[in-house]
């Protein structure tokens, strides 16, 4: 029987993607070649790459004047990407700090320009958003982590700027309904919420680029993919497939907002148990708690032992935390079923009368 998937990151895809996915490599659309022994120029796979970004354009429900690119190097490279793309010689930034994520996009910018972090939660191990902060003005860009996959926190309130917003989407990106178009730059890994690691998708608003003075090695140039329908060189053509299938998916549930209401309701029904039970804490700030990965702790370490051994046992995998933070981390993203959200929760009710 399949495990109850709670893993961060790669991590939950729909069983239905898995199963096409999986045809695809063997025989893609009954070409009698498989998708990962054709060429990237072939018809068959130019349609997935097209079919893949206007399928991104249509869930976000992007105007016009922006571009969809799918590009390698993980959400890790366009920590400096951005910078690189968007910092002008000489230039400054500023950036939100909300965790390890974030500190690592404020480090890659750092070798560009002067970063100004306006904003930190680093006093609390990152356990809430900050909220009374001053947005600087004199900045080329401000950089925000919409969704703080180690702490689970999750922004509910953008900063208002009138500087360029640029925004790590990488574990919430398709969960809920925003205003996309508030973002000139929106990145993010595929492996959390899109498709297998591999790829990262880059929403960038075409207007904003060029005008850095800098000269930007082709890889690294925005542009240069995007002149180049983001295919510059051979780009990631399974997991592009991969997140294609995922989008498609997406779309024929509903689209965003008939997600947005499925993350809801999982994230209510594990959240009150979490308060419910006095065995858990959550880590989390209420007001920010996360709707993707949900994190708690044992109120006391001496029952670890006997929980670990109850949620194995019932088929859950992944729920281990993260070392920084410990305790658990349940993640729970679009393609993970209310069902095993359900049998985490019984556990829980289990530890209750076992102790
Ligand atoms: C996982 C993650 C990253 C890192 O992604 P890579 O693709 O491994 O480089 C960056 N930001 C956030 C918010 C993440 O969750």
């Amino acid at each position: 029987m399949k495990k109850h998937n709670f893993s961060a990151g790669p991590c939950i895809l729909p069983q239905e993607v898995l199963k096409k996915a999986a045809e695809a490599v063997v025989n893609f659309n009954g070409i009698d070649l498989s998708l990962i022994e054709i060429s990237h120029r072939s018809k068959e796979f130019v349609d997935v790459m097209e079919n893949a970004r206007s399928l991104v354009k249509e869930l976000l429900n992007l105007p016009e004047g922006y571009s969809v690119l799918f590009l390698q190097g993980g959400a890790s490279l366009e920590f400096l990407m951005a910078a690189y793309n968007l910092m002008k010689i000489n230039g400054k930034a500023g950036y939100m700090d909300t965790g390890a994520w974030s500190s690592k996009a404020i480090k890659e910018a750092k070798q560009f320009g002067e970063v100004e972090v306006f904003a930190s939660s680093k006093d609390k191990t990152f356990n809430y958003i900050p909220k009374n902060y001053t947005v600087p003005t004199d900045v080329d860009y401000v950089h925000i982590t919409s969704n703080n996959t180690i702490y689970g926190t999750q922004f509910k309130e953008f900063p208002k700027t009138d500087s360029l917003l640029v925004c790590d989407m990488s574990s919430d990106i398709f969960s809920r309904q925003l205003d996309f178009s508030k973002f000139d730059l929106i990145y993010a890994g595929a492996q959390k919420n899109m498709g297998p690691a591999g790829t990262t998708l880059v929403v960038v608003k075409d207007e904003i680029l060029g005008k850095t003075g800098r000269t930007i090695p082709a890889m690294l140039d925005y542009q240069v993919h995007i002149s180049k329908d983001s295919m510059f060189n051979t780009p990631p053509v399974f997991p592009v497939y991969v997140s294609m299938l995922t989008l498609q998916w997406l779309k024929d549930l509903g689209g965003i907002p008939a997600i947005e209401k499925i993350n809801e309701e999982k994230a209510a029904l594990l959240y009150a148990e979490i308060d419910r039970n006095p065995l858990f804490n959550g880590f989390a700030a209420k007001e920010d708690r996360s709707l993707m990965n949900v994190t708690f702790t044992l109120a006391n370490d001496d029952h670890k032992e006997i929980f670990d051994k109850l949620w194995n046992a019932a088929g859950v995998s992944g729920i281990k935390g993260h070392r920084s933070v410990g305790g658990y981390r349940a993640s729970i993203y679009n393609a993970m079923p209310k069902e095993s959200i359900q049998v985490l929760v019984d556990v829980m009710q289990q530890l209750e009368k076992e102790i």
